[in-house]
């Protein structure tokens, strides 16, 4: 049988193997509640998956196409760490295609698409695997994050790109994807030590996450204000700074602003497409009715985070800028996307690459944050039962003893009352910050 295969296969016009796709390279990407796996593909492919069982696996047959020994290689090796994955074997099938095996840990779902070229990739096919009831398990994480609701103001940080999308990368190779998820553990941190706020990151490792599933988990957490933050490149290295867009359903306010936008959204393609994205047309009418409300306190919040990071130095523009994000477009949470920094500027991309910086950042967007929820806590929140509260001094207070009781810093306690020393005395009206 083989023989006869090899002759035929000899036999066959020399067209067809010129023709004949090759598989180059193969990315895992291992995200919380599913696995991607990107195949590098030199041109469109035709495919099929089937799943079977008893060992429990994957066959991907891929028409009329190749792979290279060094992939071949490469993706044999097992794969201890994956939720999935066992590992990945490949074979030759009949005279000319290919077939790719994924032996599985368990029963799985999965999807499979095909991605264009683009700036950063060529073709590619890429495989989802994912829980076998994933609906349910997102329904057990919204009544756990129910439960825990314990009435903090909660800030969902997005942290821009990952996975097979890289976001922009600087002149000396920073990725954006990387830097982006360190400040935003960075800023959970410390909004984590805040009282009466707390932090949930939409994206916790190096995986992709469409635009629609960042805000649906902004969503189940009931978040009150959603952060998107990326560092992002400009054609011209010399531009410099940070700033902060919103929404903008009228187009964008500058030039760069239109540019980014184009950028950020563009990514959704990288890594997003997908079948359950269908209605997004219908589902985008929709969201922008109920927009108008959280977009004035989205402009409240960006004003405040801009004037946090424009302590750090001089920002890109003095205001906040509008544009047409789609990751901003969530209809009850208000959102901002701040660009920290250009990651295309050499002397950003050195800073943006140092712990020292990405603290001092993470700390001028806290800043603006508390600055904001002081002043404008939501409804039901322990900030907003905490705020305007005063305190009347008795015999034995100490100003230490009132910030401990409240939980805040003997800085704000002395800020918000225009102390100029610690002294205090009975009877004097202390007003208690929210924050
Ligand atoms: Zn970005």
């Amino acid at each position: 049988m083989r023989r006869l295969c090899l002759i035929l296969c000899f036999m066959l016009p020399i067209s067809v193997f010129a023709e004949q796709v090759t598989m180059q390279n193969v990315r895992i990407w291992a995200a919380p509640d599913n696995t991607r796996v990107v195949f590098d593909v030199s041109g469109p492919v035709e495919h099929s998956l089937e799943l079977l069982d008893k060992p429990h696996r994957l066959v991907v047959d891929i028409r009329n196409a190749k792979i290279s020994q060094a992939i071949r290689m490469a993706i044999s090796q097992p794969i201890s760490a994956d939720k999935y994955l066992k590992n990945i074997r490949s074979a030759e099938r009949g005279s000319s295609d290919l077939r790719v095996v994924f032996d599985l840990k368990k029963n799985i779902e999965m999807r499979s698409f095909l991605l264009q070229p683009n700036s950063q990739y060529g073709h590619r096919l890429v495989v989802d695997l994912y829980d076998e009831n994933n609906q349910k398990g997102a329904i057990q994480v919204m009544t756990q994050a129910d439960n825990k609701r314990s009435k903090d103001v909660v800030i969902a940080i997005d942290a821009g790109h990952g996975g097979d999308d890289p976001g922009a990368t600087g002149p000396n190779g920073l990725r954006e994807k990387d830097v982006t998820l360190k400040i935003a553990r960075n800023l959970a941190n410390l909004i984590n030590q805040e009282y009466g706020m707390k932090a949930v990151l939409i994206r916790e490792g190096d995986y992709f996450l469409s635009l629609r599933k960042r805000i649906g988990k902004a969503r189940r957490h009931k978040a009150d204000l959603f952060i998107s933050i990326h560092a992002d490149a400009f054609k011209d290295p010399k531009v410099r700074g940070s700033s902060v867009y919103i929404l903008s359903n009228r187009g964008a306010s500058s030039e760069a602003a239109k540019w980014l936008a184009e950028r950020e959204n563009a990514a959704d393609l990288i890594g997003g497409v997908s079948l359950d994205d269908k209605d997004d047309v219908l589902a985008s009418v929709l969201l922008d009715l109920s927009q108008t409300a959280s977009l004035e306190a989205s402009i409240g919040v960006a004003d405040r985070v801009l004037s946090g990071l424009k302590k750090l130095g001089k920002t890109h523009k003095k205001h906040v800028q509008s544009a047409g994000f789609a990751v901003l477009k969530s209809p009850d949470i208000p959102s901002i996307l701040v660009e920290m920094a250009y990651i295309s500027n050499p002397e950003e991309e050195r800073k943006l690459k140092g712990k020292a910086y990405q603290t001092k950042l993470a700390k001028a967007m806290l800043s603006g944050l508390k600055d904001y929820f002081r002043n404008h806590a939501p409804e039901g929140t322990l900030l907003a039962s905490a705020a305007n509260q005063k305190y009347v001094i008795t015999r034995g207070d100490t100003l230490s003893g009132i910030a401990q009781r409240y939980k805040v810093s003997m800085n704000t306690l002395r800020d918000s009352n225009q102390l100029k020393s610690d002294r205090i005395r009975v009877g004097q009206v202390l007003n208690i910050p929210a924050i």
